[in-house]
């Protein structure tokens, strides 16, 4: 390929990574962060500029050929734009990520609270096994030396993000829809976690216990077309495809790849559930297509081994099992169902407002795609549409997807004023000074 053209794709590539963070609120102007793209062929690095130096009024202006390009010693490709400050920085991690060939470095909201108080980011939630689960704090005060690059890439170890005293936090991944996700990801995790302590303790998990696992099935690459000419599995295909995407659109999935749904023909028997989001290559769920989808039934049988169904298929069977009159169920990570799946307690109805008397009950702990999770969820739905799931997230079910959409919509609501109701019947309110004393005695 030309390289002057494979040149302005990456400087293309890095200028839609920065419009996209501020779209999603990552940036409040052009001068708050610095995102970085690299081409592991020529190791050229693509990063944005010195604020200031250009001034095109918010980040979604910039051009891709507004971006600097320099080779993996920082020296420079293009003359015309001055690289951002801590290009030394950008340059030191690539140099010890070789998967890594994109970094964010932002202030976002909810990990600067963890970076100030100089803290790791507990493991509390199934959903950090599938990003990070030992994000750490660097400690020492910002600075481009050598010895502050050295512990940035020891504290960043070989996960997706770091937390940085006084500034801010890095994202890396492997291409910018990945790290983008990461940093939504772990963003989520920090606001549940945060708002998680203000309720109680939160309950972490081990560790080494948490792992996504889809046990004993084998796929195969052979991809049989013909099962597109069943038209009713096309309909059920797409339903469940919809669904999907709606747990984006809906803002049921903060890390933009996080829960899955599935639907029951109740004709057939078949049970047809999202794809894996790592197996279909999307950029987050809103991508969700219906060739993706999963068809099984209660036995677990595999009808497109070709498929590759999400770690939680297990989880979608058994409630169909347990559950003979549904014929929808979304699984969702959501916001606020997750702070009490943080503090592994039910949900009280009658603290929301709404003449309501029971719990959303809140299933046992176990670790995601297991048989275990998938027996301890179905029967938290045997007397209830909805349930929290411990340390892990939520389900809804419904006879439609849309029946069961509208169970999740409530869900989180409910869960979002119980949360402020036991609040504000505490009348909580911080010590302000204390508090400002405590955060200023690190520096
Ligand atoms: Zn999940």
């Amino acid at each position: 390929m030309n390289d002057n053209y494979k040149i302005k794709l990456f400087q293309d590539e890095a200028a839609r990574c920065f419009s996209q963070l501020y779209k999603d609120g990552y940036l409040p102007n052009d001068e708050m962060g610095d995102v970085s793209v690299r081409d592991a062929e020529s190791g050229y690095v693509f990063i944005s500029i010195k604020p200031g130096t250009l001034r095109v009024g918010e980040p979604s202006a910039y051009h891709g050929t507004d971006f600097a390009v320099v080779d993996r010693d920082g020296n420079p490709v293009t003359h015309h734009t001055i690289p951002s400050e801590n290009l030394a920085l950008h340059l030191a991690v690539y140099k010890a990520r070789p998967d890594v060939n994109c970094i964010i470095h932002t202030y976002p909201l909810w990990s600067s609270l963890f970076s100030q108080r100089k803290e790791p980011l507990p493991f509390v939630l199934a959903e950090q096994a599938e990003a990070s689960t030992d994000i750490k704090c660097v400690e020492s005060a910002p600075s481009m030396t050598e010895a502050y690059f050295n512990e940035v890439i020891e504290k960043l170890g070989d996960q997706i993000y770091v937390f940085l005293y006084d500034f801010g936090s890095l994202a890396v991944g492997a291409n910018i829809d990945n790290t983008i996700n990461y940093l939504a990801w772990v963003e989520s995790v920090a606001r549940k976690v945060t708002h998680a302590s203000l309720l109680g303790e939160p309950l972490t998990i081990n560790p080494g216990m948490a792992q996504l696992v889809t046990e004993g099935v084998e796929y195969t690459t052979d991809i049989n077309y013909d099962i597109y000419n069943d038209y009713d599995q096309i309909l059920f295909k797409e339903e469940v495809a919809r669904g999907t995407r709606l747990l984006n659109l809906r803002g049921y999935s903060p890390s933009g790849e996080s829960g899955d749904t599935s639907v029951r023909d109740l004709k057939t028997g078949l049970i047809y559930v999202s794809g894996s989001p790592r197996w279909c290559f999307q950029r987050n769920l809103q991508d969700a297509r219906g060739w993706e989808r999963f068809i099984t039934d209660v036995n677990e049988t595999i009808y497109v081994p070709w498929s590759e169904p999400t770690c939680e298929w297990y989880m979608h069977v058994a409630i169909y099992r347990k559950r003979p009159d549904i014929g929808a169920i979304v699984h969702t990570h959501g916001e606020w169902a997750s702070v009490f799946a943080i503090l592994g307690i039910d949900v009280p109805l009658s603290i929301i407002g709404e003449g309501r008397t029971g719990v959303i009950p809140c299933a046992k702990y176990a670790d995601a795609g297991t048989h275990d999770v998938a027996e301890n969820t179905a029967d938290a739905l045997l007397h209830s549409n909805c349930c929290i799931m411990g340390n892990h997230g939520a389900v809804a079910v419904g006879k439609t997807m849309d029946e069961a959409m509208a169970v999740v919509a409530w869900m989180e609501q409910a869960c979002q004023k119980a949360f402020n109701a036991i609040l504000a019947a505490e009348g909580l309110r911080a010590d302000t000074a204390a508090a400002i004393r405590k955060l200023t005695s690190h520096q």
